[in-house]
């Protein structure tokens, strides 16, 4: 008796071991399947192809995809115009046309006003402050909320640091100087400059150069040295104005359509998720080591005139956008709930910056 319920004890066993080998077989074989598995994604850009920096940006990225997933998930990157214009970027990856973009979140205020917050805001941010209030601050779950009705996920994919704050045909001494003053200048600082006295004209970057050429505008503003130098625009201004108040750490976006997002497996997304974080430091660390060398070939080889904007100027320019935000945000929730966050995290971050980042640059200048 004792025997017979030895048997079917181990014959049970051995059935369960079975099974469990069986199910485990299989699932090795799903896994083999999906490990082998390629993904081909089209990358859709709003800047021109190959442009240095904010153009190398999504081919860095998809280069270290290929690298990390070992050729699992290819990305192919367009340029603005290829297969979209750079304002379709937005509409072309929420619909699934295209898998993924990168381009600057604040060409989408139009649809989704708080995606201003998430490239750059007068007088706010610097890349080292954005990067903190995006991947330690809460901004990036709030950027997440903002995108969910647009079926994207989007993640931080580059950095210009501060930007200059643009090329002039004439001098800015003062106040004075702004009134009537035509400016290519985008968005929130736009607005800012028009309440400013000056008059405002959008214009995609590859228009400038003919625009100030032909004096359609009297100034523009298109990120620093190391991309104003490839457009030339010291050709047709003199005045080479800083420091950028309008762009101070503009971070560029990836966005992912989330239904092609979900279909990878899961060491993918995660391929996908550090990429994006690798190349938004890159691309900063990129803007470091070359726009000095640029802005040391524009003033001595090309001889631009490099000015500080008048402290009046500036002044004023901050009042305004203070100002204007309050407005800007007014009776759009979302707007205003990144608003909160992004004005408390900076409150805190200047305080914080004012004894250290700040003291130590001005320490190291002391004589
Ligand atoms: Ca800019």
């Amino acid at each position: 008796m004792k025997i017979k319920l030895r048997i079917i004890v181990l014959g049970l066993v051995s059935l369960f071991l079975a099974s469990c080998s069986n199910d485990s077989a299989e699932q090795s074989t799903a896994e083999v399947l999906e490990n082998n598995k390629t993904y081909e994604w089209t990358m859709v850009t709003t800047w021109p192809k190959n442009f240095p920096g904010v153009g190398m940006a999504p081919e860095n990225f998809s280069k270290m995809v290929d690298e990390m997933s070992n050729g699992r998930l290819k990305i192919k990157v367009y340029g603005s115009g290829e297969l979209v214009q750079a304002f379709g970027v937005f509409d072309a990856v929420s619909l699934g046309t295209y898998q993924a973009g990168h381009g600057a979140s604040y060409y989408w205020t139009g649809k989704v006003k708080s995606s201003q917050f998430f490239t750059a805001v007068p007088f706010g941010l610097t890349a080292q402050e954005m990067n903190g209030w995006i991947h330690y601050g809460g901004g990036k779950e709030l950027w997440e909320e903002a995108y969910e009705p647009f079926n994207l996920i989007p993640f931080a994919g580059g950095n210009t640091g501060v930007q200059m704050a643009g090329w002039f045909k004439k001098e800015i001494n003062s106040l004075e100087d702004i009134e009537g003053t035509k400016m290519r200048i985008p968005g929130v600082a736009g607005e800012v400059f028009t309440r400013a006295g000056g008059e405002t004209v959008q214009l995609a970057g590859s228009d400038i150069f003919l625009a100030l050429q032909q004096g359609v505008v009297d100034a523009a503003e298109w990120i620093g040295p190391y991309n104003d130098l490839t457009f030339g625009f010291h050709q047709v201004a003199d005045f080479y104005y800083y420091p950028g108040w309008h762009e101070p750490g503009a971070t560029l976006e990836i966005i992912i359509n989330k239904d092609a997002y979900i279909e990878l497996p899961s060491d993918l997304r995660a391929i996908v998720k550090y990429a994006a974080r690798a190349v938004n430091q890159d691309m900063l660390d990129e803007y470091t080591a070359n726009s000095y060398r640029a802005l040391e070939e524009l003033v001595e080889k090309h001889d631009i005139e490099l000015r500080r904007l008048p402290e009046d100027v500036l002044i004023e320019l901050r009042k305004i956008s203070e100002d204007y935000m309050q407005e800007f945000i007014k009776g759009d929730e979302m707007a205003t709930k990144i608003y909160n966050s992004y004005s408390k995290y900076r409150e805190e971050v200047v305080n914080y910056h004012r004894i250290s980042e700040k003291a130590y640059i001005e320490a190291r200048e002391l004589e």
